[in-house]
């Protein structure tokens, strides 16, 4: 088991690109089930995921 701890003073870098991600960009897509929205780094465009539901990075 992995704990977690919650970092709010470090921002994640893109995986892609290595660019601290101080922003993420998404788009909606209209999927048969639902929406789905994609993420993606606004620097290199590089898809971080995709979430069934808004908010995904804000928890
Ligand atoms: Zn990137």
């Amino acid at each position: 088991m992995i704990a977690t701890e919650e970092k709010n003073d470090v921002a994640p870098v893109c995986p892609h690109c290595k660019t601290e991600l101080r922003l993420v960009w998404f788009q909606e897509l209209l999927a048969f089930l639902g929406k789905r929205y994609i993420y993606f780094c606004p620097d290199c465009r590089s898809v971080l995921g995709v979430s069934h539901r808004k908010g995904f990075w804000m928890g």
